[in-house]
């Protein structure tokens, strides 16, 4: 069955020539239309397109031309710009939006011969923890599917947990690909900011987002980075030498690894079954000669504060584009331009997007913006300087990818106070720009917890050498989902 392989394996085969890439895709296809209605994970299935897409690849192979990837089905997060797909960042106020060209995650995807089959479902233009604030549906965690799949990138999480496809793509502004990975049970990589180009992937807080993959092994994730990656002059953010090279792949090793565990990871905040699924993981580590030292980074306590004038600040500004002139559909509203622009803001935008428009543009404001948006970047500095540091006397900083498992949609039992506290691991990471990936690393309650684990801006490749390290360190962590 082609859809259980991981991309290595299924790249490989075709190669062999031992299933064409037309043979992939349609299988592909027939599992997106047999589980997806149970997930929602798609908004968009684009099937005549991806068969063009698989003819292409099959002559890449066949010439001689194809890389690790070709043929590959790959789903991608609706906030991407796909040229002659539909994208909508799961927002009314983009319904109908076809961009006119690839974004450039996009494009080298595309030349290296994987074969995008559709759009997947995320909160409205990134907002959220749950995927709950898609404008269209929620979507579904395939290990139990009354529960949420994390967010924002939830589709393009569940699309690979529930082996619809092998790999896709998701962007991290504050943990939107960690999280839903942790929560599926699967991989999912934020690389450092500015090696992958975000030209094209619609902004939200620009200074924080990055995209990168989800997958069900490490290699997999980090065979799609080196696709992703590359120096781009439409991104000015773009580093120069930001190719992400992942030959030493397999030549980590565990002894004498030195880790850092902040204490402030280790708090009460954490769900009792998470730390134990951890320290597990821990103790397993230790038998390979890993060497864990506690340390304390009090700047951690601040992080989803200050995320949350950070973000918002910079999406305000982002989103001001979004008007009924520019893009997507039009509220007409009397005849003069303000009215318009506030029936379509007003009546296409969701909830959680208008809050965060007035939290953003409050913290911008004349007579505020010292008192928050400023005091944030100081704080932002603070805590980039803490983990650099640590980063001197320690190969990696751990701690658990999200403070629980997969919690019931419509939980009333959550507060917005509580899924904002989600990415209290995973944010520190975009404040500082390093790389950051989270790997399954066992159950609590029958649910995956995921590991996550720091490194050193520019350090992806030793960051994803180790990560496979670990995750053979510890076959108990990848376990499949209960799914038909
Ligand atoms: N959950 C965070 C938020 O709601 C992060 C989202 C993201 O990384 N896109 O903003």
């Amino acid at each position: 069955m082609v859809c259980q392989l991981t991309a290595t394996e299924l790249a490989d085969k075709l190669r062999k020539r031992e299933v064409s890439v037309r043979e992939a895709l349609d299988e592909c296809l027939a599992r997106i239309r047999r589980v997806d209605p149970d997930y929602s994970a798609f908004l968009h299935v684009s099937e005549e397109a991806a068969i063009v897409e698989a003819a292409s690849a099959q002559k890449l192979i066949d010439d001689g031309e194809g890389g690790p990837l070709t043929g590959v089905p790959l789903a991608v997060k609706d906030n991407m710009c796909t040229s002659g797909l539909p994208t909508t960042c799961s927002s009314k106020i983009l319904e109908g939006f076809v961009p006119p060209y690839d974004a450039t995650a996009i494009a080298q995807a595309r030349s290296a011969g994987l074969v995008i089959v559709g759009k997947t479902n995320l909160d409205e233009f990134a907002m959220g923890t749950s995927t709950e604030n898609s404008a269209f549906f929620p979507t579904r965690n395939p290990w139990n599917p009354d529960l949420s799949p994390g967010g924002s990138s939830g589709g393009s999480a569940v699309a690979v947990a529930a082996e619809m496809t092998q790999l896709s793509l998701g962007s991290d502004t504050g943990g939107s690909i960690r999280q839903p990975a942790s929560l599926c049970g699967i991989v999912g990589f934020k690389p450092t900011y500015g090696r992958v180009s975000r030209y094209g992937l619609i902004a939200f807080g620009s200074s924080l987002d990055q995209i990168g993959p989800f997958a069900r092994t490490v290699e997999d994730a980090a065979l799609m980075s080196s696709v992703l990656s590359g120096h781009d002059p439409l991104d000015s953010t773009s580093q120069k030498d930001s190719q992400i090279d992942v030959t030493g792949l397999k030549k980590g090793s565990l002894k004498g690894l030195k880790v850092a565990l902040p204490k402030e990871f280790h708090s009460d905040s954490i769900e009792p079954g998470v730390r134990e699924a951890l320290d597990f993981a821990i103790d397993a580590l230790k038998k390979e000669g890993v060497e864990f030292t506690e340390v304390s980074l009090p700047s951690i306590k601040l992080g989803v504060t200050t995320y949350y004038i950070i973000a918002p600040a910079e999406a305000s500004s982002n989103l001001a584009r979004f008007d009924g002139v520019r893009y997507g559909p039009r509220v007409e509203a009397g005849t003069d331009h303000i009215g318009m622009v506030s029936a379509t803001r007003g009546r296409l935008f969701g909830h959680e997007v208008k809050l965060r428009i007035m939290v953003g543009t409050y913290a911008l404001s004349a007579g505020y913006y010292d008192a928050y948006y400023h005091r944030a970047q100081q704080v932002r500095r603070l805590m980039a300087d803490e983990f650099e540091r640590t980063f001197k006397d320690f190969d990696l900083v751990m701690g658990p990818t999200s403070p629980c498992v997969a919690f019931p949609l419509d939980s009333e039992d959550l507060d917005q106070m509580a899924l904002k506290l989600m990415d209290y691991c995973t944010i520190p990471a975009n404040m500082g720009g390093f790389p950051s990936i989270s790997i399954p690393c066992g159950l609590s309650n029958g649910l995956p917890v995921g590991m996550l684990l720091n490194g050193p801006v520019n350090g992806d490749e030793r960051l994803l050498q180790t990560a496979h390290a670990i995750e053979r360190a510890l076959p108990h962590g990848h376990k499949r989902p209960p799914m038909p």
